[in-house]
Order: structure tokens, then sequence, then C-alpha cells
């Protein structure tokens, strides 16, 4: 959790000499802005069954009334704002609004979004990002992702996430939000029967995002969770006062509105007899409990709970921050518990999850996608620096108070996305639309810890020739899953370069991540100690892996449903 200002933080806002007055009350203003946001909140927070009920009314309400919602957050919020970057595409091809009202009164949501793809009115992650420029229908310029914030939005707070790739990357999360999302919360856990039962998160205090937005967020429909566990503890990770301050505000109003929140429990990631305990505990009481972590580290309890012989038969894990492969679900299966997987993008949110009848088992991470709020095609792209195409979803958002808005932006995952029905209570509210086979192509995520791929491509080719010898070809990273389910990363280091120190090449391949320049500095600490944990690298004296065509590449990914680039299917 975070409100803040980064380099241009409060502190040496104050040491600027012409802008003292002007930094302290602006600075004033958002944390009254924030205080005032939290206390609505934490007043407003429901009972679980009438979270429930409000959830099931305003989902079906929002399903009906999608096609109305996305005109009117298009005709407001891009035709309408003048510093919308999308208006310089959609000019360049002549569509007004009211040829966009006209294809969704014929085709829909995604045939119009299909059709604006065609049309070249899209961004790739890159192009979000600001990483490339854009070119399309003749007209060229670069974006920054503040130019896609979301104008309407007043009592936020901003975080920000693993899941991005750019250090300016900074999410306004705004406390109606907050309360919107929690709706599906409500549904979700009763969906998997947990809406009552004691919930335990396992996330890394800082930078925070999923672990207080999820604890605020169970909050509001009446079921904080009891214990918070964290992978890494405060004293490892050096934050800056105005997180810990923003923190500690957030712990102390709600114990003042007699609704405490757990406070985070050092865990380690070898440590994850904790959790089984608990949920062993717990379910001593209750036939459920959930704990809503990353995949991997839900495949640790369970490996934690065979291995000391507790029975946590009944735990619902929710997981989220990484790929639930098949892999990962079985293990977790085996352990007589569930997996749900978790969809989130930290533009958006939470925007999918698994139902209790998932239409199609066989994908092991089928989620019901949140339609009402969020729209999501895709399309053929290629990844040069993985030698692979793929199908990217482009995501749209339909909801007013969206952190960004969104008209079909890419943020670096793949897969498939379906149109079916399903008999679970999402499905009878009309949530048809799934998706499933979710990967990444821009970042590498263990441990539910994401480092983006420009910092990786920039030790690889340039740090670690610069320390250990040899060039940009004789290193690479391949990655690979356990048969226990767990991620490893393999480096691959040229047997040429002679006798090495493997595990001095460990230890300052883990510190350069540290220090990423992309990678968010709060997750970039967090991730290096989690991946020292979990023992994440190892170094092979092997050869690099070439690609079909010869090229050796950063990356050597096992990348289910894409295609290598030019191989014919
Ligand atoms: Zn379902």
């Amino acid at each position: 959790m975070a409100i803040r200002t980064g380099k241009e933080g409060f502190l040496s806002k104050l040491c600027c000499k012409n802008g003292l007055w002007i930094a302290f009350r602006g600075s004033m203003r958002k944390y009254l802005r924030f205080v005032s946001g939290l206390h609505e909140y934490l007043r407003e927070r429901l009972e679980p069954l009438a979270a429930l009920e409000q959830a099931r009314l305003k989902l079906q309400s929002r399903i009906t009334n999608r096609d109305q919602n996305f005109l009117n957050l298009l005709e407001k919020g891009i035709f309408g704002y003048s510093s919308s970057p999308y208006l310089e595409l959609l000019k360049s091809r002549s569509i007004a609004f009211s040829d966009i009202k006209k294809w969704v009164e014929g085709d829909g949501i995604e045939g119009t979004l299909t059709r604006l793809q065609q049309e070249g009115i899209y961004f790739t992650v890159d192009e979000f990002k600001g990483k490339t420029e854009v070119n399309r229908n003749g007209i060229r310029f670069k974006c920054n992702e503040r130019m896609f914030d979301n104008p309407f939005l007043s009592n936020y707070y901003e975080v920000r996430s693993g899941a991005t790739r750019s250090a300016g990357t900074r999410v306004r999360i705004d406390f109606e939000y907050l309360k919107q999302r929690s709706l599906y919360d409500a549904l979700l856990l009763h969906t998997h029967g947990i809406l009552t039962a004691p919930i335990a998160n396992w996330f890394p205090i800082f930078p925070g995002a999923p672990g207080m937005n999820s604890s605020l967020r169970f909050l509001r429909i009446g079921n904080a969770p009891r214990r918070w566990f964290s992978q890494v503890s405060q004293a490892q990770v050096d934050v800056n006062w105005e997180k810990s301050w923003g923190t500690q505000l957030i712990f102390m109003m709600a114990k003042l509105y007699g609704a405490p929140l757990a406070t985070p429990d050092h865990a380690d990631l070898n440590s994850a007899h904790i959790l089984a305990e608990w949920a062993a505990e717990m379910l001593k009481e209750s036939p459920r409990c959930g704990i809503y972590t990353f995949a991997s580290s839900a495949v640790r309890v369970c490996i934690a709970a065979r291995e000391r012989g507790l029975n946590i038969k009944g735990t619902r894990f929710l997981v989220t921050g990484e790929p639930l492969t098949a892999q990962k679900k079985k293990e977790i299966e085996e352990a007589g518990a569930i997996a749900v997987p978790v969809y989130g993008i930290s533009e958006a949110g939470v925007i999918a999850a698994g139902c209790n009848h998932p239409a199609d088992p066989a994908i092991s991470d089928f989620c019901h996608v949140y339609k009402d709020t969020t729209a999501i095609i895709t399309h053929r792209l290629s990844v040069p620096h993985i030698d692979l195409e793929v199908d990217a979803f482009l995501f749209s958002t339909i909801l007013y108070e969206s952190p960004k808005l969104l008209l079909n932006v890419g943020m670096g995952d793949y897969g498939m996305v379906r149109k079916c029905p399903c008999d679970c209570e999402f499905g009878k509210l009309g949530f048809d639309t799934h998706f499933g086979n979710i990967r990444s192509y821009e970042k590498l995520t263990g441990e539910g810890v994401t480092f983006v791929d420009t910092d990786l491509i920039r030790i690889l080719e340039k740090e670690l020739p610069s320390r250990f010898g040899g060039r940009s070809t004789d290193y690479q990273l391949v990655e690979q899953e356990n048969g226990a389910g767990l991620n490893h990363l393999r480096l691959l280091v040229s047997p040429r370069l002679g006798s090495l120190d493997e595990r001095r090449i460990t230890r300052e391949f883990i510190e350069l991540l540290r220090r990423s320049e992309d990678s968010p500095e709060s997750w970039a600490q967090s991730g290096s100690l989690m991946w020292n944990q979990a023992g994440m690298l190892q170094v092979e004296r092997t050869t690099p892996i070439p690609t079909i065509s010869g090229k050796i590449l950063p990356f050597h990914l096992v990348k289910p449903s894409a295609k290598v680039i030019g191989k014919k299917e």
C-alpha cells in the first residue's frame, strides 16, 4: 500500500526553494483526501449477507446496462475529454461517437472492439508504457501511462504494482472503486463457500497492493482476513516514510472504526507450515477456510501440510500473481484443497476469477471475466524477443471508477477468450465470457513476483558479460516448473567462459535485480528477497538454447498456446 510521490517525495519537495508552500498545500490536500475517503469507506461497511445481496443486484444491473455504460464512458472519457490519447487514433480514421454507438447496437461491445482494433485503434503494452512510439494510420506519437489516467476520480490513493513494467507506474485506487470491486469478492467467496469462513492473506507487506487491497475489500463485505502473513518482514524492506505512515494510518483507523485489520506477521517462503498450521487449526471449527496468496505460495503450503501430516482439506486457495498451471492446480488438489484462480491487472484491479463449476475443467485457470466492468478481445501479435506469435489480450474498461481508461490496451498477457454458459452463480447472473491459459510475453514471474523483461535483458546482455566475461549470447534464462509445481529459473552460462564462481553469479544476479531500474523499487526489494528464499535461480554451465531460427535469445521460455514465429502449423 502506498501513498507515495516517489522521487519527488514530500521531503524533497520541502527542500525546493520556490515551491515549498505549493508542495505542502498539494500534499496536505492529498492526505486529507485519502483520510476522508478511508473514513467513508470504513463507515459504510456491510455484513456478509447484505453484501452478497447488494452484489447480486448491482452486478445484474451492470450486466443489463453494459452497452449503455460502455457508451457513456466512451462519450465522456474519450470523446468528451480533449487530452484522451485515443482521440488522435480515432480522428485518423474519422470515427465519431455516433459510429461507435451504431456498431455497439449492431455487433455488441466485443464486435465493436474488434472492428476498432482492425482500424488501428489499440495500444500494445509497449506503446501504453511509452517504450515504443505509436505509428499507425500515418500518425506517430509517444504515450505515457499518465495519459490514460481516469480524469473523473476524486478520493483515490496510489499504489505501485509488481505486475507492471515501468518505474513510473502509479495506479490510482479510488475508494469508490474498491467498493465496486468488493461486490465481486462477496459473490466469489459465497460461490466457494467461504463468505463467512476464516480467511488469511499471504502477501508481502510492501509495496502491499494485493495484501492491503484484499484486506480492505474483504473488510468492506464483513469478512476481513483474520491473519495476514508476509513473505518479507518490514525490517527487510527499505520503504519511505509516506508508505509506512499510510499503512499505519489504515490499521489505526480500521481499529478506531471497530473493524481491526490483521497486521502482517512474518512467514517467509520456507515457513509455509505456519500457514498450513493456521488452516488446520481453523478447519477444526469451520468446514472451510480461505487463503489468498500467490499460486506458488499456495503450492508451498500444500507441500508443508503433506510433510507435517496436517489436514488442510476444505481450504480454498484464492491464487493470483502468476499462472495457475495444471501442475500447481494438481498439487493443491492433492492436499484436499481447491485452487481458485484470481486474475488482476494493476491498471484495473481484479477482473476475473474462477467459479465452482468451471465450464471447461481441462483449463487449469479458467476464469469468469468480470464483463460488466471489463471487455477483452485478442489480437495476433509477434513477440521477437521470445520468437513467438501470441493471441495477446486487449482490455477495455467499462466502469466509470476505473483507475485507467482503457480502450483496446494490451497488458503483456495472452491466452484464450471464450463465450460459453456456466451453471454457477456467476453464470446465472450473465457472466458468460471466460478466459484461460493466461501467460505473459513481457515479464517473468516467479513466486508471484514479477520482474520486467527490460531489467532482465539488461542484466543478461550487459551486466553479466561485463562482470564474468563473454557476450550477450553466453547467458540465457530458462523458466521451468518442477514436478512439485514450483518454478525455477535456470541461468545458462556458456561453458566456453571457463571456470567461474557459480554462487557469485547467483548472488550478483539477485543483487542486480534488487537494484532494478525499471521494476518498481519496493517490489524489486521484496522480490529479490523472495527469490533468494526460494532458491529461485540455479546456474547451469550449458550452452544457451537456440531458437528454431538459430537465434540465441535472452529468454528461452516454454509458453503454451503460443506458436513460434514463422512456423507453420
Ligand atoms: Zn461458472
